[in-house]
């Protein structure tokens, strides 16, 4: 039986991960986006769920324990992110397609565990439209977002080991070649043997 793909898209703080995912999901509401399990405290507006299952160090650590986690990471300043294992194997079971947004160092450790993931790197059309995003978002402070950009171009560097890129200029183009994406990895042949 045919399993669903599982997507990663990674990219930058900033870049527009969470608006372009977004406004794919209005085009192409059949994929899943995997809500991923974090220990940094929820910030206001966010809920239990939304956008991640908010859990204590310890209740993480024994997930860790149990094996739970496809990949997990300290991100930005040594909060722990990690990807449930189950919910995505239960939802590939019933021929769904997830994605994973998860940062970049997630997306090799993904790679390593499941040699069918297909990994998009989400690029802005320059650092400096990058550095602009991410004050306009206002959501970070000054010191904050100069650490992300230091992160940024690590990040951009990691980009070979993608299979995709799209670059997020217009949304409308950044969502097509990602739909694009998703189209086309359908029709995929499968590997023989
Ligand atoms: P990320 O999830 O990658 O951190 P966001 O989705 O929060 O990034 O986007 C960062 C900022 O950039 C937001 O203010 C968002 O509205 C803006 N943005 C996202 N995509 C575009 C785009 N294609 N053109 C212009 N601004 C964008
Ligand atoms: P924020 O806390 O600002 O929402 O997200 C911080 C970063 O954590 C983002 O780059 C996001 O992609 C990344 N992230 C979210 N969930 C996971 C995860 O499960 N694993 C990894 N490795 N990174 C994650």
């Amino acid at each position: 039986m045919r399993k669903g793909n599982l997507f990663v898209v990674s990219g930058p703080s900033g870049v527009g991960k969470d608006t372009v995912l977004a406004a794919l999901l209005e085009h192409q509401p059949d994929v899943r986006v995997c809500v991923t399990a974090t220990t940094r405290a929820m910030r206001p507006g966010e809920s239990q769920g939304n956008p991640y299952q908010f859990l204590s160090v310890t209740e993480f650590e024994s997930m860790v324990n149990e094996d739970a986690f496809l990949e997990y990471a300290h991100v930005n300043g040594g909060n722990l992110y990690g990807t449930p294992r189950a919910w995505v194997e239960e939802n590939r079971a019933v021929e769904s397609d997830v994605i994973l947004k998860i940062d970049v160092q997630g997306g090799i450790a993904v790679r390593k565990k499941a040699s069918d993931a297909i990994l998009i790197f989400l690029e802005p059309p320059s650092l400096a439209e990058l550095e602009r995003r991410l004050r306009a978002r206002s959501t970070e402070t000054e010191d904050q977002i100069k650490i992300r950009l230091l992160d940024a171009r690590n990040e951009l560097a990691q980009k070979p080991h993608y299979d995709y890129a799209v670059v997020n200029d217009s949304l409308e183009s950044a969502v097509d070649h990602l739909r694009g994406i998703i189209l086309a990895e359908r029709c995929r042949v499968p590997a023989r043997g």
